[in-house]
């Protein structure tokens, strides 16, 4: 009879995830009540140092045990480059003794919670942003399966009796908003996400690397697409076209153009709301 997360593998990867099945996982369980009514997921790290060369160094400690603790020691080890480890389909031991934690109940962890380990350090060293984005993926994945709702997501220091602190460098009240976020894109199609991203990528430039607005770089330095438009109104309003932005790249050059190819009619509503856009951004705190 097949274990109680047989489905695990599935779902993960028809979640988008790159997932690895370890060898014998579907048959893999420690002894003890089976975790066939798990409530939430339980997320953990490591505690070893990981990187993007040696992405996921705990997959046989957490297939084997310890000397002080049998293994399965999780269901899953998503590794530092984002990629899954399909580990246990029945119990494992990640959770020890679990008190209440959000919509959860106490009890016994190992029975309540499916259990991810995160792989990286923990302490000197914070999760990489594939490793995080992965276990925002794969654990909307798992509650939607359950049935339960994304509060359902704990981390081990919101259960653990002991004073664990895992997993570190994370916020789980960041991570939970983060899934709510992750569950709201999920209810685009792809081609509307994908055309929402384009659009956004367009008119705002590439990032900055904490997922900042950049700019386009151009020749009078970054620049949206919006602000370039602002200047190329600003221009227009002083009558003055020796006033555009000189040396500009070809974009605003060629917007530059097609606006005045346009009947006076059609173009002053359309600049007056440019105007009032890229004001609204700038007194937008944190845009
Ligand atoms: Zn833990």
């Amino acid at each position: 009879m097949a274990l109680p997360l047989a489905w695990l593998a599935d779902v993960l990867r028809a979640a988008g995830l790159a997932v690895v099945e370890t060898s014998g996982w579907e048959e893999r369980t420690a002894s003890g009540v089976q975790p066939a009514a798990a409530v939430g997921v339980l997320e953990h790290h490591t505690a070893t140092p990981a990187s993007y060369e040696n992405p996921a160094p705990s997959v046989q400690l957490c297939i084997d045990g310890r000397s002080d603790l049998k293994g399965p020691l999780c269901h899953a080890v998503i590794g530092f480059d984002g990629v899954v480890h399909v580990i246990a389909a029945g119990r494992a031991n990640h959770a020890g003794e679990a008190k209440a934690s959000g919509p959860n109940p106490a009890g016994d962890g190992n029975t309540l919670y499916v259990g991810f380990e995160w792989d990286y350090q923990g302490v000197e060293q914070g999760p990489s942003p594939e490793q995080y984005g992965a276990a925002i993926t794969a654990t909307a994945a798992v509650l939607r399966h359950l049935g339960r709702p994304l509060e359902a997501a704990r981390g081990h220091k919101e259960t653990s009796v002991t004073g664990k602190i895992d997993p570190g460098h994370v916020d789980m009240d960041r991570f939970r908003a983060d899934l709510v976020t992750k569950d709201q894109e999920d209810e685009m199609t792809p081609e509307q996400d994908a055309m929402l991203r384009r659009l956004e990528h367009e008119l705002l430039g590439p990032r900055g690397p904490e997922g900042q607005i950049q700019g386009w770089q151009t020749a009078v330095g970054p620049r949206t697409i919006v602000a370039m438009l602002v200047d190329l109104v600003n221009s227009m309003a002083a009558s003055n076209p020796q006033a555009a932005p000189r040396g500009a790249v070809q974009g605003p050059d060629a917007i530059k153009a097609a606006f005045e190819a346009m009947p006076a009619d059609q173009a002053a509503p359309l600049l007056a709301e440019l105007v009032r856009i890229q004001q609204q951004r700038q007194s937008a705190p944190g845009a």
